[in-house]
């Protein structure tokens, strides 16, 4: 049990509007190790950042045991999934998806002119993979896969069996992305994609973020790891020097923190507990805690929960298609999430709730 008192103390200077849980942001700021690493080199503002490029991917090569021709980097993992859409997309090709996902992988499908097959979720809200193979099936062309583990919004885990099987079955005809943004906040029956990279897999992409768990979403880092010819055909689509030098040296320096992402992984724990707690004493359903957010039950429709929530200061998940009554909560810290409990409370004793 550790205090977050200071990190609170930080956020609470730099967040002076509502209590931002929309957007799964890290509610501990940027690590300080970045912040450190990027005032150091601030006076290198006017180099160009291939070295620094360079010195993270090498980090990065060693941090998932990959080669540094495995890896590419993006401005955000939004970029390199752009990536590795414009890398694979063919003509007649299809892009198949579970409906709710994250999907701007659908708009960049779409600007190449690629059919998009959403394929709704099951009725336990898991990724239909079943579903998703008959859309390969029927589909005369290639097809590229995209699966978001844990999926954001649910925060539900792929299932390991199927996904593993269906995995070993990529090919040029049938390509997959595979997002593990959240992938660091997962429980332990979360299987990572990359041993399947690191056994030699030529079309799976796996792309990673610095936003989430690594608490720098403004400064935008993200990679993806690949095949080498995979990451060669991404690398050109990618626009020249796309790298901030300051992204880069924030993402080197918070890797060597190794206290950085426990302490993450428990304040989310932490914070995930209180919110959890305040569900079953409400009796609302919610799904298990995977992510840096938690998909649960509301009463009543999502937009009126939107606006009372605001009125309390307090700014929640937005509506997903066929989703209607549940709600998205990014997870802040322990005595934010006390403020969500109480407001989620108060509601309940006026019959809102
Ligand atoms: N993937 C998922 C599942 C996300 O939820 C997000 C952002 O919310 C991203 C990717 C993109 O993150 P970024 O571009 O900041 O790396």
């Amino acid at each position: 049990n550790f205090s977050l008192s200071s990190q609170e103390q930080a956020q609470a200077t730099v967040s002076k509007g509502p209590l931002a849980l929309n957007f799964n942001e890290n509610p501990l700021g940027m690590p300080s190790s970045a912040r450190e690493a990027i005032m150091q080199h601030m006076g290198e503002a006017h180099l160009y950042p291939d070295s620094a490029r360079q010195a993270l991917l090498k980090r990065l090569a060693s941090y998932h045991c990959v080669s540094q021709e495995q890896l590419i980097y993006g401005n955000g993992s939004s970029e390199v999934l752009k990536f590795a859409i414009d890398a694979m997309a063919s003509a007649h090709c299809q892009l198949v998806m579970p409906k709710p996902t994250f999907d701007i992988v659908a708009d960049y499908a779409k600007a190449r002119g690629l059919k998009v097959t959403e394929v709704p979720l099951t009725a336990e809200l898991q990724t239909d993979i079943a579903a998703m193979q008959a859309a390969v099936a029927a589909h005369s062309g290639p097809s590229i896969v995209y699966l978001c583990n844990p999926n954001n919004p649910t925060g539900l885990l792929l299932p390991k069996a199927p996904v593993a099987q269906w995995l070993a079955k990529a090919s040029p005809e049938l390509q997959f992305i595979i997002d593990e943004a959240y992938g660091e906040y997962a429980g332990s029956d979360f299987q990572s994609a990359l041993p399947f990279i690191q056994n030699g897999q030529k079309h799976t992409v796996l792309t990673k973020t610095f936003s989430k768990a690594w608490g720098m979403a403004g400064l935008r880092a993200g990679y993806a790891i690949a095949a080498p010819e995979m990451i060669a055909a991404m690398q050109a689509q990618a626009s020249f020097d796309n790298a901030n030098l300051f992204a880069l040296y924030g993402a080197a320096a918070v890797l060597d923190d190794s206290a950085w992402l426990a302490q993450a992984r428990s304040n989310n724990l932490e914070a995930g507990a209180i919110i959890i707690a305040t569900l079953k004493q409400l009796g609302l359903d919610y799904l298990p805690l995977n992510a840096s957010f938690i998909f649960h039950r509301i009463k009543g429709n999502n937009e009126d929960y939107r606006k009372r929530m605001q009125q309390a200061g307090i700014l929640v998940g937005r509506t997903f298609p066929g989703l209607e009554g549940w709600n998205r909560l990014t997870l802040g810290t322990p005595m934010q999430m006390q403020q969500v409990a109480k407001e989620m409370q108060r509601q309940r004793l006026e019959g809102l709730l």
